[in-house]
């Protein structure tokens, strides 16, 4: 069986020897302020730098989601409002906990085959919030967008990017925004509970400078205990473990996105010739490398997810506005290239 849901995703079937050694290594039980504990937690930080290109003065937080990390932003790091550019359900869904929080935040809508205008960005908003990749609608902002955002932003604006569904999987260049979060269920192969917040200098002074502590998450009380490599609470020391053990095995982040782009080059030239669904995206500008969303009437895509979940092939279902006409493969690592072989000889004979 394997599974293309785009999160919780198939984990490394390394995944099950990892965990017999936590439990054998005794880390279920490891007390998290001791010192075997923070040795951990300072070889993973290490680890993430070198494997994912993350620069040295970055500053990495765990937390437990990436829901956390938004709210945590309108906590701690908008003392007035954010402005959120978004095209679906992922990005809307931030904006309105940034609402809820922080009633002055908006947010401009656009198009799955559009880029957002960058002729519109406040200049007063505390932070400029972007989806990197669009898990509900398989869209992607490329780098080249962030960049041109990133020089379009008021003085004291950051830039915040929800990178879930891509961090680990795409190499992402940190240095062209502050703040970089996903969490370890998409493309690190990793069960969910264990969220990953990056931070540039400029954002760590900021949040030093507001200095909000009225929750146990506030990002200084974390920022205070990560001195020590130690957390604001007990956090999920399996998954830190089981991150310390993938990113061991992995190679860097640039043979991992190009084995990943590969792939989604293959998968969309097969869909946009080869089958009854078409890809949800048309413009390849804004395709995602890492999500792949077909399109189709909703008859046919319940009887596509029928007979390939038949045949042990578990595709995702659509999301949000995309639900009944949509269904998304992930193209994440932990998934092997014959899983995809399988998938294409399934619809080349089902569905061509
Ligand atoms: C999956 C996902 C989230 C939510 O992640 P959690 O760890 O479940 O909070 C947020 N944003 C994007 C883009 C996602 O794909």
């Amino acid at each position: 069986m394997y599974t293309f849901n785009p999160g919780p995703s198939q984990v490394y079937a390394e995944v099950r020897s990892y965990l017999t050694a936590a439990f054998d290594e005794g880390w279920l039980s490891a007390p998290h302020r001791g010192e075997r504990f923070t040795g951990l937690v300072r070889q993973v930080i290490a680890d993430l730098k070198a494997k994912l290109n993350i620069p040295q003065d970055y500053t990495i937080f765990f937390l437990n989601s990436a829901t956390e990390c938004w709210e945590v932003l309108a906590q701690s790091l908008t003392p007035t409002k954010s402005f959120h550019l978004y095209s679906g359900a992922f990005g809307e869904k931030w904006l309105e906990y940034a609402k809820a929080l922080k009633p002055a935040s908006t947010g401009q809508l656009f198009g799955v085959d559009e880029l957002p205008n960058l002729g519109q960005i406040p200049q007063d908003a505390d932070l400029v919030c972007i989806t990197q990749n669009e898990t509900s609608n398989a869209t992607q902002l490329r780098d080249g967008f962030i960049l041109n955002l990133y020089n379009k932003l008021g003085p004291n604006s950051l830039l915040a990017v929800d990178a879930t569904s891509s961090l680990g999987g795409i190499q992402l260049k940190m240095i062209k925004a502050d703040i970089w979060f996903g969490s370890v269920q998409k493309c690190f192969g990793l069960p969910a509970g264990l969220g990953l917040m990056i931070l540039s200098p400029r954002a760590v002074a900021r949040f030093r400078q507001i200095n909000e502590r009225a929750h146990y998450n506030s990002l200084v009380s974390q920022y205070e205990k990560m001195l020590n490599y130690q957390t604001t609470h007990t956090p999920n020391v399996l998954d830190i473990y089981l991150l310390s053990r993938v990113l061991q095995d992995r190679q860097p982040i640039k043979t991992v996105h190009q084995h990943l782009l590969d792939r989604a080059t293959k998968l969309y030239d097969y869909f946009d010739n080869a089958t009854q669904l078409t890809p949800l995206v048309t413009n390849p500008e804004t395709r995602s490398t890492t999500v792949i969303g077909l399109q189709g009437p909703p008859a046919l895509i319940d009887e596509v997810k029928r007979r390939a979940k038949e045949q042990g092939l578990q595709l995702g279902n659509g999301y949000g506005n995309w639900k009944p006409n949509s269904l998304r493969i992930a193209n994440f690592p932990a998934i092997p290239d014959a899983a995809y072989e399988q998938l294409v000889q399934f619809f080349a004979r089902e569905f061509a």
